[in-house]
């Protein structure tokens, strides 16, 4: 990416080994997130321009001297963050902050130099040919991000949810939600397409009235106290107040849309009066991955069908572009 709106595809040195602790995995699928809008609106325009991608699976390639647990061959997910999977903040699950880790930034490519592989990639028992790619795919970011607002919101079946945004990532926060036992969730956005794949992954009711007249309308659902628990997976800061504007007192704002945003209300009006808690932050995808990887091979969930479009690597311009004119809801790279 050059700027915003300048995507490129180009040829690059090829991926290779630079520690002994390092994997080359060739990328089966790749794709388009959410976030990677936001440098498509906003990045200066530069020459020598970035690298982009964080989520992949794939086939590892190669593999360093150090490396114990993966061989050429395997099938793999990479969460976006990589990670030693043994500090202390990878015990603690709190992956996206390890001592040695980093996030990835070149996935949407042919193949991808992994650090840390022992700690980072999780093995998956599938082939290259296999329909549950696209789930799988899910599990690298956009679906346990979703899983991971509902964790931190506290979300079970005693909770009420709102889930603020019909993005890929919020109709995955509903998925998460149900999947936890959730049976009040209330999906707050305005394209019925996408609100309508919503209420098959689990919500109850949907709002498409946004600022005060959706707050009002959630209000009202809610026999006028708000909800127990509220997902904000925009990263706005309208979609940040309306969150205050929906939460019972006592109640959780959990955030995982990257907040484009430094400073917002957190006074008595907001968050203080009613000892509203606010959570949230990068999904340590690799804490959740082995546990949740289960419920898409045995088909319990699909989180993949938040994918509508495929493209290959020479379509991922166009792919960006169909993303944020709202074409697509979530581009899938096939290299
Ligand atoms: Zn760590």
């Amino acid at each position: 990416m050059y700027g915003a709106g300048d995507v490129r595809v180009e040829d690059v040195p090829d991926a290779a080994l630079q520690a002994p602790t390092d994997a080359v995995v060739r990328v089966v699928r790749a794709c388009v997130c959410g976030s990677d809008l936001h440098p498509f609106h906003t990045l200066p325009a530069s020459a020598d321009g970035q690298t982009m991608g964080h989520e992949f699976i794939g086939v590892v390639e190669e593999t360093g001297s150090d490396v114990a647990t993966l061989k050429r061959g395997d099938f793999v997910i990479a969460p976006f963050a990589y990670s030693d999977n043994t500090c202390e903040f990878c015990r603690e699950g709190l992956h996206t902050s390890c001592r040695q880790g980093g996030f990835f930034s070149t996935a949407q490519a042919e193949a991808v130099r992994v650090p840390l592989a022992d700690g980072t990639l999780v093995k998956a028992p599938v082939g290259e040919d296999s329909a549950l790619l696209p789930s799988l795919l899910t599990l690298s970011d956009v679906f346990l991000t979703g899983h991971h607002a509902a964790v931190m919101a506290g979300v079970n079946e005693r909770t009420s949810v709102t889930v603020i945004g019909d993005g890929a990532v919020g109709l995955s926060a509903v998925l998460a939600a149900k999947r936890l036992g959730a049976e009040r969730i209330v999906l707050m956005g305005r394209h019925k397409d996408r609100t309508d794949l919503g209420r098959e992954f689990g919500a109850t009711d949907v709002v498409a009235e946004r600022g005060e007249e959706g707050i009002q309308l959630v209000r009202e659902l809610t026999g006028g106290d708000g909800t127990h628990t509220v997902l904000e997976c925009v990263g706005y800061l309208p979609a940040y107040e309306m969150a205050y504007g929906v939460v019972r007192p006592g109640g959780v704002i959990s955030r995982v849309g990257v907040p484009q945003y430094e400073e917002a209300p957190i006074g008595f009006g907001s968050l203080f009066g009613g000892n509203i808690r606010l959570a949230g932050g990068p999904a340590p995808v690799r804490a959740y991955l082995e546990q949740l990887l289960p419920d898409v091979l045995e088909g319990r969930i699909e989180p993949g069908k938040v994918f509508d479009r495929t493209v290959d690597l020479d379509g991922v311009p166009d792919g960006y572009r169909a993303m944020d004119a709202r074409e697509a809801l979530k581009v899938l790279v096939r290299p």
